[in-house]
């Protein structure tokens, strides 16, 4: 009997150059090659506006058996909308609105080499997070990204979150180059895999999958089989591997 893969990737770093739109060339391969075999998933943490316009508008969902935004919280099978959870109904607005005045406060005391607009982004299942602002232009995004790394704005910033709320259940990660998210706890990648059913192997590939980058937690789940990436010719490397050891098992078992 076959096995029933699925391949799960994430959007930045991983299919596309992080904020840029997917090559045609990594996407025709996704979609005329690795389809034959495999069916294929995506799940980015941003909104699902921003993932369609690196994928491929509104044509997305005809493309990608799902289609997860906001780590899965927005999920889409065969284009169709499942039910979701919000940040809200499971912080309590008493709380989240004493954290995200705490954010703010925190943000209006900053002083950095400039600072733009849209602090704070209010999403489904999670808050972003930016000391800068979201509102920057690629270059001053990595100007600020120098900056956060030499001065280490961002995890100084998460310290002084958890010191003030020791006892709210969220997770907090760094990804991308000028914000983090704040979500609950177990609202990382994981939480698309809940609505992934029917496989015999769910294979992700992921560039952040070193412990605190926003590929962690599902990259290390029991649920998937993990695959580490630096860039998207390099996911089609490993999946060209994949498929090559797939296909020789495949033989294998047909022989025996
Ligand atoms: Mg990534």
């Amino acid at each position: 009997m076959t096995k029933k893969i699925i391949c799960l990737f994430d959007v930045d770093g991983t299919l596309t150059n992080p904020r840029q739109a997917i090559k045609p060339t990594v996407e025709k391969f996704l979609l005329e090659t690795v389809q034959k075999e495999f069916d294929i998933a995506v799940v980015g943490g941003s909104d699902i506006e921003k993932i369609k316009e690196q994928l491929g508008g509104g044509s997305i969902f005809k493309k990608y058996k799902y289609v997860f935004a906001e780590n899965g919280l927005i999920a889409f099978k065969d284009g169709k909308q499942l039910p979701t959870e919000t940040i809200q109904s499971i912080v309590g607005e008493e709380a989240l609105q004493d954290l995200i005045n705490f954010c703010l406060k925190y943000i209006s005391e900053l002083h950095l080499p400039f600072k733009r607009g849209t602090f704070i982004e209010f999403r489904t299942g999670m808050l972003n997070v930016s000391p800068v602002g979201r509102n920057c232009t690629t270059k001053e995004r990595i100007q600020y990204y120098e900056y956060d790394v030499e001065h280490q704005i961002r995890q100084k910033f998460i310290q002084a979150i958890k010191k003030e709320f020791p006892d709210l259940a969220l997770t907090y990660s760094i990804g991308g180059q000028i914000s983090f998210d704040v979500f609950p706890l177990g609202w990382d990648k994981t939480y698309c895999l809940r609505h992934i059913q029917g496989y015999h192997e769910i294979h992700f590939f992921g560039d952040k999958t070193a412990e605190g980058g926003n590929d962690y937690e599902i990259y290390e789940s029991d649920l998937t089989v993990g695959h580490r990436v630096t860039c998207p010719e390099d996911t089609i490397n490993q999946l060209n591997i994949l498929m090559a050891l797939s296909k020789e098992k495949q033989e294998r078992e047909q022989s025996t």
